[in-house]
């Protein structure tokens, strides 16, 4: 059984390490950004009220986001496990986990903070505006983006150390060394 929270500003690699360690641990990764695009994609209200927020840059209202990680945690593949990545975001949010987690008699075993430095997280975010054409890796909104993390979720990694669930890693370097990183920091070496 391991809960897993990943932490980290937009372009650290939240996403890729999350899909890796989910392969490597066999558990879901829970993205509430690819919830969110699935939903753009397939049109529906969720959808509709995500992409106003997350075109400019700004974060979805707790309100939808907790309504839906709360039902995705209801779902069967969760039960066993998850990683979730881009939840929480807020103080707000961190609550609300909790609660679920309290309602679901569990708790969080880590929570994984993958850190990077400004200039290579804008390198990053432009080079995936290149190659994906995500509607928010405009220069404006990434500028907006990193603000609102730092104002609104950087907080977050006080609060988790606090509770002596942190574990920070360098999200520097090859995609495979960061992950061996990340199974280091939970104690899975041996799944390298
Ligand atoms: P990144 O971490 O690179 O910004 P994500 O795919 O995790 O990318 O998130 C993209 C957008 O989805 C965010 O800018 C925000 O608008 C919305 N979003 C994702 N997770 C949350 C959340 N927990 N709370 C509010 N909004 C969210």
């Amino acid at each position: 059984m391991t809960r897993l929270v990943l932490l980290g500003p937009p372009g650290a690699g939240k996403g890729t390490q999350a899909k890796l360690l989910s392969t490597r641990l066999g558990i879901p990764a829970i993205s509430t950004g690819d919830i969110f695009r699935a939903n753009v994609a397939q049109g529906t209200e969720l959808g509709r009220t995500a992409k106003e927020y997350m075109d400019a840059g700004r974060y979805v209202p707790d309100t939808v986001t907790n309504a839906m990680v709360r039902d995705r945690l209801a779902e069967g593949d969760a039960q066993d496990g998850f990683i979730l990545d881009g939840y929480p975001r807020t103080t707000d949010q961190v609550r609300e986990l909790d609660d679920m987690l309290t309602e679901r008699g569990g708790k969080l075993d880590a929570v994984l903070e993958i850190t990077a430095d400004t200039d290579e997280l804008v390198r990053r975010l432009t080079r995936r505006a290149q190659l994906e054409g995500r509607s928010d890796d405009t220069e404006d909104v990434v500028r907006t983006r990193q603000e609102v993390y730092r104002e609104q979720t950087a907080p977050l990694v006080q609060v988790y150390a606090e509770r002596g669930l942190l574990r920070s890693v360098d999200g520097l370097g090859e995609v495979p060394a960061v992950t061996a990183r990340l199974l280091d920091a939970l104690g899975r070496t041996d799944e390298v």
